[in-house]
């Protein structure tokens, strides 16, 4: 089984870094649940906006850098949020960064606050 990125996911994927677009390019390729690219880069004023409806809890998100990425499970023709889809997704991206070294940070793994949709590249590796 293999899904293609949507001309709409492209689009979000403009002024994403590119070892990040390369991940996700590799990550619908692989992954057993296809998924469309919700959101990349973000502007400040939308991130504030985002802070101020409770959406988000940082004024310093990864997505205002490019980054990150948002995805969401695309199923039968819908968006879905059920969480035990993104884990299958999130495979899909690890496998993909492992073989293209890239460090990669999945929001899904966060102790507290986890988000499940959120992808974004190691602030180790890529201050
Ligand atoms: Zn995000």
């Amino acid at each position: 089984m293999s899904f293609r990125l949507s001309q709409r996911s492209r689009a979000a994927l403009q002024g994403v870094h590119p070892d990040l677009v390369v991940v996700v390019e590799a990550a619908i390729e692989l992954t057993p649940v296809d998924f469309m690219v919700s959101e990349g880069l973000r502007t400040a004023a939308r991130q504030a906006e985002l802070v101020r409806a409770g959406a988000s809890r940082t004024l310093n998100s990864r997505h205002l850098t490019g980054h990150a990425v948002d995805v969401a499970a695309w199923v039968d023709g819908q968006v879905r949020w059920d969480w035990p889809l993104y884990p299958r997704i999130a495979e899909a991206f690890k496998a993909a960064a492992k073989t293209r070294g890239v460090r990669l940070i999945w929001g899904g793994d966060w102790p507290r606050l986890r988000d499940g949709p959120h992808f974004e590249l190691d602030r180790r590796a890529y201050p």
